[in-house]
């Protein structure tokens, strides 16, 4: 590919370091594209001016996105569920005294038609379960929660590219793109390197990562290490890693759209599912209601919405900046369209949802999403 696009606009945060360069030059081969129209709402340092301009930036963004029509095609494949304190999953409104609540890791798989009119895979989200358990943050959950499920015994259970393979007939060699939402409790190593003399689940596939996260991971702060795995990226050349300045649209019904706050890299991966439309996968909150609080089932959320007058309740685990993550929260909302799982819940596919279970009685959704699972995937055996 030789043909570049203009370099891209740089969408920065207002405490963004103006002096670091990007790790990669912020140019798009023609199959991608920028969207400065999105990320430069974030030059606004002021935070209640730069919500309202974030959510207009996100509605006019929702109908051009949307009038490009769906990706191919749209799979989904749960993962192992894992515990996680009600205190961040809620944040200031938990709904009982329960310590713990679960939610399920999920995964996506989606086949779309980038812009330069290649068809493309692109897989989301693939946490392997054993990995992740060594994060310092669920080292210390599992001690006090289940200190027979050792990232031995997790590890044993099929991870995404098994699941992949078995389950939907798609060969992991076959992957372009991986992305996360954000990289907490990732570790990238068995996916793009492989690990133990074992070659990489994901051989042929390139890590789509926003730069700030590449960042993050050069040098952690102390409030990030217990989410962070550090070495999650060593030993990845540079060539299987495509850093991203900002939000992107990698091709028809599919883009990465950068949601800071949460982590400053997060992006929240936004596609549309043919026949039941436009969505965003993310973690800002961890079900679809925490998005329109006041229509929730738990009277917490409701109340907290109502006292404090807000319009989304977010998960608070690290809150690396959270007037970000609220603004994130809004911009999400403002894109995907409402009412796939009733009223007018926005569209967030939750990438870890909450799962009702006994470790936290009386806390479960209202709204629950059905699984999407639309159009052809036309690698796909099954
Ligand atoms: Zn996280």
């Amino acid at each position: 590919m030789t043909s570049r696009a203009p370099r891209a606009t740089v969408g920065a945060m207002p405490r963004d370091s103006a002096t670091r360069p990007p790790l990669v030059p912020a140019a798009l081969p023609a199959e991608r594209r920028a969207l400065p129209e999105l990320d430069d709402g974030w030059r606004e340092a002021r935070p209640g001016f730069r919500l309202e301009d974030v959510r207009a930036r996100g509605e006019a963004f929702a109908r051009r996105f949307k009038a490009d029509g769906p990706v191919r095609g749209f799979r989904t494949i749960d993962l192992l569920p894992f515990p996680y304190p009600v205190a961040f999953g809620f944040w200031q409104a938990p709904p009982n005294r329960a310590k713990y609540l679960l939610m399920r890791n999920r995964c996506n798989l989606v086949e779309f038609e980038d812009w330069s009119g290649r068809a493309r895979t692109l897989l989301v989200n693939p946490s392997e379960a054993d990995l992740s358990a060594r994060a310092g943050f669920f080292e210390q959950a599992r001690r006090e929660l289940t200190p027979f499920l050792t990232p031995e015994v997790v590890g044993r259970v099929d991870g995404p590219a098994a699941r992949l393979r078995k389950r939907l007939g798609v060969d992991p060699a076959k992957i372009d793109f991986v992305t996360f939402d954000h990289l907490h409790v990732q570790d990238l190593r068995r996916g793009l390197v492989g690990e133990g003399g074992r070659p990489p689940l994901y051989p042929n596939a390139r890590l789509l990562v926003n730069r700030r996260e590449l960042e993050t991971l050069q040098r952690l702060h102390p409030l990030q290490r217990p989410w962070w795995i550090a070495e999650a990226l060593d030993g990845v050349p540079a060539d299987r890693i495509v850093a991203l300045e900002g939000s992107v649209s990698l091709g028809k019904g599919v883009a990465l759209v950068w949601t800071p706050g949460h982590t400053l890299g997060n992006h929240s991966i936004v596609f549309h599912a043919g026949g039941r439309g436009v969505f965003a996968i993310s973690e800002n909150g961890i079900a679809p209601e925490c998005y329109e609080p006041r229509a929730s089932g738990l009277r917490s959320v409701r109340e907290h919405a109502a006292r404090y007058g807000v319009e989304v309740v977010m998960n608070g685990n690290a809150l690396e900046s959270a007037l970000s993550q609220y603004t994130s929260m809004v911009l999400e909302k403002s894109i995907v369209d409402r009412g796939d799982c009733g009223g007018e819940i926005p569209n967030i596919y939750c990438s870890s949802p909450l799962v009702r279970s006994p470790l936290a009685w009386g806390i479960g959704p209202k709204y629950v999403i059905a699984p999407i699972d639309t159009g052809v995937i036309a690698m796909s055996l099954a």
